[in-house]
């Protein structure tokens, strides 16, 4: 049964302005080839939704349908290496349902809050521990989906090339309502932290790409600062776990976009809101500084939920990555690009700027590391006045160094960004759509305005 829900409540405080004619919650799978099929009584763009947290406007389907999947939400069966799980179901809720049997999947994302629906066929990029998994869709080895036309259809891993097009679909192809994700025994990870200037680091970046591990990066751009957080499987249960739930949460709610929230809105004059933050780079720095001896923990043990209206914290960060080889420089110019912007524009971004090691992954079509090793920049803000405006800005310096952006978690792009970044790949995308949805029910403004 599907049940309607009022599309006219959709808070559009997010400044993702989006107006379906109709908004539908499909109870059974078996509901959603009828919403594809009819053509009269479900309008087009039909749209799924998984829980949301986008920060484009990738999920919208403007006079069309949307079809929210939270309620195919049950976990179907675990077994040889592989989990079965509907697509409505939260990324959060799985990693805690495989940490009770000692299981894990390969990434294992920060945030509980995102649906294994999108996880399937977005770009989640995830620092990487080696090539061939980087984002979050190389953990599919099996889709369910309900083509434009209606029809189900099952894709396996052995589909190579009709796999790496789906991971990366965004309901461009069809509805995904059943995912099988490979997964893995759990292992406790060590993680620590090096404060660097940017010098330094430029200096050893050499010998911290060869080092093994994931790398995340905390980049301060007004202290010339690099924190380099490293993740490594921890064999020898060798560092203490003591403290390691003050440690994070510290760090997280100091430092993470959601929860800065408040610290932005609240402080508008510029000089005020700057020392708070640098309050709050301190206190990063404090906790980094704890956790600088080596601590471990599993991987379900960072995620951390954002606050239930995903509206609220939708539009705080931007991502963008760049070529590993020419990170050193672009990440220079970087800092200099933010303190030129500050000057003129008397703005900053107002929360610390993220940022990961991707390895080579060619798992799906636009994955943000095809081509080879990459790094990215995830400036993030409280949302604040002048955040829109320096994304824009933002954009044409990381296009121009030979950026690649996501389509779900880069804001503000434009066709031209997304022509140099994808060139053959979006060439590729846009014949197969063409192709297998003949009536355009699936393509909505956003994608035909970036992809054509
Ligand atoms: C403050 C904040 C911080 C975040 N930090 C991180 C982070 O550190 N790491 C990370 O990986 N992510 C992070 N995210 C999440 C990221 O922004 C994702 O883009 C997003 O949440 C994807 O999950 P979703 O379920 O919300 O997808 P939605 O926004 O609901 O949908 C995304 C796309 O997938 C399509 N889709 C959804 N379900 C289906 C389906 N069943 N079949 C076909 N198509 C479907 C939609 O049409 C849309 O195009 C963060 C988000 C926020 C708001």
């Amino acid at each position: 049964m599907v049940l309607k829900v009022d599309a006219s409540r959709e808070p559009q405080d997010s400044g993702l302005y989006r107006r379906p004619r109709l908004m539908l919650k499909p109870i059974r799978a078996e509901d959603i080839p009828t919403i594809l099929a009819k053509v009269n009584s479900y309008p087009g763009p039909v749209r799924a939704v998984g829980a949301d947290y986008s920060q484009t406007r990738c999920v919208g389907s403007d006079g069309g349908t949307t079809v929210d999947m939270s309620a195919l939400d049950k976990i179907l069966g675990i077994e040889d290496g592989a989990v079965r799980v509907q697509a409505g179901v939260r990324v959060g809720t799985l990693v805690r349902a495989l940490a009770e049997r000692g299981l894990e999947l390969p990434l294992t994302p920060e945030i509980g809050n995102i649906s294994v629906g999108a996880l399937a066929v977005t770009t989640l990029p995830q620092a990487s521990q080696a090539d061939g998994m980087a984002q979050m869709s190389s953990c599919v080895r099996e889709l369910k989906i309900i083509t434009p036309q209606g029809k189900e259809i099952t894709v396996t891993e052995k589909d190579r090339e009709l796999m790496r097009v789906l991971r990366s679909s965004f309901g461009l192809l069809g509805i995904v309502h059943e995912i099988v994700l490979r997964v893995v025994p759990m292992k406790q990870i060590k993680i620590d932290y090096q404060v660097l200037s940017l010098s330094d680091f430029t200096a050893r970046f050499d010998e911290l790409m060869a080092a093994s591990g994931a790398m995340r990066l905390h980049l301060a751009p007004f202290n010339d600062r690099v924190t380099v957080e490293r993740r490594t499987p921890d064999k020898t249960n060798s560092a203490s776990r003591s403290g390691i739930w003050q440690i994070r949460n510290s760090v997280m709610r100091n430092v993470l976009p959601a929860f800065g929230a408040s610290v932005g809105s609240v402080l508008s004059a510029p000089g005020l809101r700057n020392a708070v933050l640098s309050g709050v780079h301190r206190a990063l720095n404090a906790t980094q500084g704890r956790g600088s001896r080596g601590v471990v923990m599993f991987a379900h043990e960072w995620l951390r939920d954002l606050p239930p209206e995903s509206w609220k914290a939708r539009f705080t960060y931007s991502l963008w990555a760049f070529p590993q080889a020419d990170y050193p420089r672009i990440l220079a110019e970087y800092f200099t690009f933010c303190r030129r912007y500050y000057k003129q524009h008397r703005y900053r971004a107002n929360l610390v700027c993220g940022a990961s090691r991707l390895h080579k992954d060619r798992s799906s079509l636009f994955s943000v590391s095809y081509t080879g090793g990459m790094l990215t920049l995830e400036p993030s803000s409280a949302g604040d006045k002048g955040w829109d405006d320096f994304l824009i800005d933002f954009n044409d310096f990381a296009s121009s160094h030979g950026g690649t952006p996501t389509f779900n978690q880069t804001r503000a792009l434009t066709p031209e960004h997304v022509a140099r970044a994808f060139g053959e790949r979006a060439k590729l995308f846009r014949a197969l759509r063409k192709r297998t949805d003949t009536l355009n029910r699936l393509g909505n403004s956003y994608f035909a305005n970036l992809l054509g």
